[in-house]
């Protein structure tokens, strides 16, 4: 659409206030996400960190205040260059009816196998496809709603590792793992960051660490 593509530089929210409807959500909200930085977001159930993510992934606009990539405002940026730019992993990962293969391929549509599966060991799922009857092939459909919250993350994660986009947006991304799978993640979180940047909400210790900054979100308010 005429729009030039931007590399990524940096994000940020800049006095933003928010809401789905009447009920103000963020009020005057300000985030700077430093390229190269890990950017921790907490707060309670429902201050609106998962909404402060969608903002960044332009799934809403915003009325007032600005929220920005690279300095530009986001609504100046094209829809694919900006999909290119960010890799969000939300708290609840959508699986579709068809094999774990094309379940992780939709992150990146020309991946080859090998890529795939190297996405896997990096979300620490490969071990457990492998241990399907027919691994990468087995439809997801079958599985039914018998994968687990962990297992259903770490294909969220997989997808992620695989879409290798600069910006990584993580909604409790090791909310549903064992230590033992955390702790793969964040190896590989830690691997990855190098050359990228990532903004974590998440409720555990363990994993906020890696933050080099934390904000907390407090009746829609940071502080
Ligand atoms: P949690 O820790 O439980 O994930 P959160 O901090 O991520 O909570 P949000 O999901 O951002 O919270 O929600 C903030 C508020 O906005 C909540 O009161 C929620 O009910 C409301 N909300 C979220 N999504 C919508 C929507 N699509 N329409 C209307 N209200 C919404
Ligand atoms: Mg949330």
């Amino acid at each position: 659409t005429g729009k030039p593509e931007i590399t990524f530089a940096g994000a940020a929210a800049e006095q933003v206030t928010f809401s789905y409807g009447t009920e103000i959500i963020l009020s005057n909200v300000s985030v700077e996400v430093p390229e190269h930085s890990v950017v921790g977001i907490v707060g309670r159930s429902g201050s609106g960190k998962s909404t402060l993510l969608k903002l960044l992934m332009r799934f809403w606009d915003v009325r007032q205040g600005k929220v920005m990539i690279s300095d530009m405002p986001i609504d100046q940026i094209n829809t694919a260059n900006l999909r290119e730019l960010e890799s969000f992993v939300t708290q609840e990962t959508h699986l579709f009816h068809d094999s774990i293969k094309n379940n992780l391929r939709i992150a990146k549509l020309d991946a080859a196998d090998e890529e795939i599966e190297s996405a896997c060991k990096k979300a620490s799922v490969h071990e457990f496809i492998m241990s399907l009857p027919q691994g990468y092939d087995t439809p997801i459909g079958e599985l039914g709603d018998t994968l687990s919250g962990g297992e259903r993350q770490r294909l969220g994660l997989a997808r992620a590792f695989l879409h290798d986009a600069p910006l990584l947006l993580l909604d409790e991304p090791t909310s549903n793992l064992d230590s033992l799978n955390e702790a793969v993640i964040l190896k590989s979180l830690h691997e990855e960051r190098k050359g990228k940047t990532v903004v974590l909400v998440s409720h555990r210790q363990s994993t906020m660490r890696m933050a080099d900054k934390v904000y907390s979100v407090e009746h829609g308010r940071i502080s």
